[in-house]
């Protein structure tokens, strides 16, 4: 009972009150004494922190100054204002600090005489030292900093905290008065065997210290703790998932037989890699042992899952079962069906699709085979297993594209009645830190090796001046009888008049190239217009589309050799892998070009050189975790990831191995934390992370 004052509300915390309560909630929702003490501070400065503002240099690391704001103006650029703020240190130099974006809202921010702290990255521009958008903390509340040999944490603010008078010294006093009244109360919650297992600091020490270190030794083994904590509580929720998923009885498939077999031998023109094999002997082990398989299959655009999918699909069949294969968009969808059709036609068999598209005819036609058991495979959107879709025998489903669908969207599909197997694929390799969050909770077979005769596809930067060559380039692959894609960004030229949409560039090429067809397709065409020219392209009919993004997955048309990307640098990092994914699909070599404007954002710089850099699909997604940071990779946050307070996926990897470890040898020990040396641990769970912070995926 000790510990219920963390369930309290923070209006009465001493220094708190209603109304900076309410604020802190809306703003940074904390609402609880929990919560409270886990408002970390988002930077600290001291003597070792905080770089002189005359000993600045040009280079790649983030340094904070801490100085007085001398002036402040608006300046008319070419094409552009900027806000230019001079910044003089506390023991002399000045420096700059400069804003291309949010201008005036930046400009409100700042009165000539204010003491600041910046942060960011330095850079050169004639005799001044300069940092471009730094992020930047206000320190007109604080007195005298550096020379007090302290180190000053400086929390999450905005007008609306400034407001009702939550600076970084209030918040300090509220936590110091905290501690002081109620800092005993805190009990460890972590068990004995992990706190030495893993040279844990204290909690309620760490938490002390995180707030008010007195040494950077000190601060780094809070952090430690408190990331091992953070993650620790994700992962014994994934772990008692997988616990649970292991209980679920599954249809038991009998051994692989006559359809499975001709499927991979007769079918199939060519042998399977090594990796194909591996794992569709790993999803075989899996579906005969009567529970529930719940498999991720990763691998690289083209490195061959979804032939290793239908194999599976015709090992249910051969077990008396039929499969669903969802796919995250009607235009996939399609696809996946045109191609199942050519596999499964052999066979004898009809695959059959419902998408919201259909006539009714159509549907209901396709409903009736899945229904009576005619149809071994279903092929739509995930909509397939959510609708009324009623399968005479589903014993497989199979999600590609699983990172579209969302950790929340894939526990309802856990939770269908008759449990069907999960395959789960996923074309974009995912860094391991994030996987063992997102998919932590699944086995995973890993597609690790490309099929055979495949040449890297090379990979050239182009500036606009060079368009010729390149269309010289494209021109002679055309008459080797090869096949290109040009891929836009954009669909209508409204949206920016300075760029050539879609649209306007195929009539060009068309006019570049009479000799050969142009096709175009993008997202306002209807799905059966896209479908009749992908169509085309893939039987030759066409020797150049022109496309919108939506080509981005699925297509396969080997005899493609280019892709052409228009304004590359508008691409996000995966989009652009998952292009250059469309060729390189045959022994022929292929080549991929990105065409990009010399006016780049930092971020499309670092963008365009991880793909001129390496083929790589893993390194690829390590390179964009890194540019975007975990929020904003594949859209968790509306996946419904519980945001990370302390631990950053990009960079404590290690933390998240050891503290997964753990965890699933909590669960492993003690699976429903019965034991009273997890009494405690098992309420903290309860209240703070299973019930709040983790409502992507339900416990018990
Ligand atoms: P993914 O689903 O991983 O993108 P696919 O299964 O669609 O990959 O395969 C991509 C292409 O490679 C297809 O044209 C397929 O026929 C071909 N392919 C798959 N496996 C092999 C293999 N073992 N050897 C040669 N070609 C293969
Ligand atoms: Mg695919």
């Amino acid at each position: 009972m000790s510990e219920d004052f963390l369930q309290q509300d923070v209006r009465y915390v001493k220094g708190v009150g209603e109304k900076r309560a309410d604020v802190w909630a809306e703003q940074h929702g904390v609402r609880t004494v929990h919560d409270l003490l886990r408002f970390y501070p988002r930077r600290y400065l001291d003597r070792t922190t905080v770089t002189p503002v005359r000993q600045l240099q040009e280079g790649p690391d983030s340094v904070t100054v801490v100085g007085t704001v001398r002036s402040v103006n608006v300046v008319p650029g070419n094409n552009q204002k900027r806000l230019e703020i001079i910044l003089e240190g506390e023991q002399g130099g000045r420096m700059k600090g400069t804003w291309f974006q949010g201008v005036w809202w930046v400009r409100k921010a700042f009165d000539e005489g204010d003491r600041v702290a910046f942060h960011g990255t330095v850079e050169k521009y004639g005799r001044w030292h300069s940092m471009t958008h730094p992020d930047f903390d206000r320190l007109n509340d604080e007195g005298p900093l550096l020379d007090t040999g302290r180190i000053v944490p400086l929390y999450p603010g905005g007008e609306a905290m400034s407001n009702v008078g939550l600076t970084s010294r209030t918040v300090r006093r509220v936590l110091y008065d905290l501690f002081k009244e109620h800092g005993l109360k805190l009990t460890e919650t972590m068990p004995d065997w992990i706190m030495d297992g893993y040279d844990l600091m204290e909690g309620r020490v760490a938490l002390r210290a995180i707030h008010f270190p007195k040494t950077q030794q000190e601060l780094s083994r809070a952090r430690r703790r408190l990331k091992f904590e953070e993650l620790f509580f994700i992962q014994l929720l994934l772990a008692q998932m997988h616990e649970q998923q292991e209980e679920v009885a599954g249809p038991a498939f009998d051994d692989p037989g006559a359809y499975t077999r001709e499927f991979v031998r007769e079918v199939l023109p060519f042998e399977l890699t090594g990796a194909q094999t591996r794992a569709l002997r790993e999803i075989i082990g899996d579906v005969q042992t009567g529970t529930q398989m719940n498999r991720l299959l990763q691998g690289d655009v083209g490195s061959g899952k979804t032939v290793v999918a239908v194999a599976a699909m015709m090992h249910a069949y051969d077990s008396g079962y039929q499969s669903a294969f969802m796919a995250p968009t009607e235009i996939l969808a399609e696809q996946h069906h045109a191609n199942l059709q050519d596999y499964l036609q052999p066979l004898g068999l009809e695959p059959r699709l419902l998408i919201g598209s259909q006539t009714k005819a159509e549907r209901e036609a396709a409903l009736q085979a899945v229904r009576s058991g005619a149809s071994p495979v279903a092929v739509g959107t995930h909509a397939l297993i959510q609708d009324e879709v009623a399968f005479d025998r589903l014993g497989l489903a199979v999600v590609d594209e699983q990172h579209r669908f969302g950790v929340a969207q894939r526990a309802e599909m856990f939770e269908k009645g008759e449990r069907p197997h999960m395959l789960l694929m996923t074309a974009t390799p995912i860094p391991r830190s994030l996987a063992l969050t997102l998919y932590g909770d699944l086995d995973v077979s890993k597609i690790d090796e490309m099929p055979p005769g495949r040449k890297p596809v090379e990979t050239r930067l182009r500036a606009e001046k060079r368009r010729g060559e390149v269309y010289a380039f494209l021109n002679d692959r055309l008459e080797q009888g090869e096949q290109a894609f040009v891929v836009y960004p954009l669909v209508e030229e409204s949206e920016k008049m300075d760029l050539k949409d879609a649209e306007s560039g195929a009539q060009e090429l068309q006019e570049k190239f009479p000799d050969y067809t142009v096709g175009l397709v993008h997202g306002q065409l209807s799905a059966d217009d896209k479908d009749a020219t992908m169509r085309r392209f893939k039987e030759g009919d066409i020797d150049l589309l022109v496309a919108t993004t939506v080509i981005e997955v699925g297509v396969d048309v080997p005899n493609a050799t280019v892709m052409l990307v228009e304004h590359a640098e508008r691409f996000g990092l995966s989009q652009l892998h998952q292009l250059r994914g469309r060729v390189g699909r045959s022994d022929q070599q292929s080549y991929c070009v990105l065409m990009a404007s010399y006016k780049r954002s930092q971020e499309a710089k670092q963008r365009l050189e991880a793909m001129a850099r390496t083929n790589d699909g893993f390194e690829i997604s390590e390179t964009d975790l890194q540019i975007r940071g975990a929020g904003d990779f594949f859209g968790t946050r509306q996946s419904g990831m519980p945001d990370l307070k302390i631990a950053d996926l990009t960079e404590d990897d290690e933390i998240l191995e050891v503290a997964r470890e753990a965890a699933f040898a909590l669960i492993e020990k003690d699976p429903h934390l019965r034991a009273d040396e997890h009494e405690r641990l098992r309420r903290r769970y309860q209240e703070d992370y299973a019930e709040h912070g983790l409502g992507f995926a339900r416990v018990g």
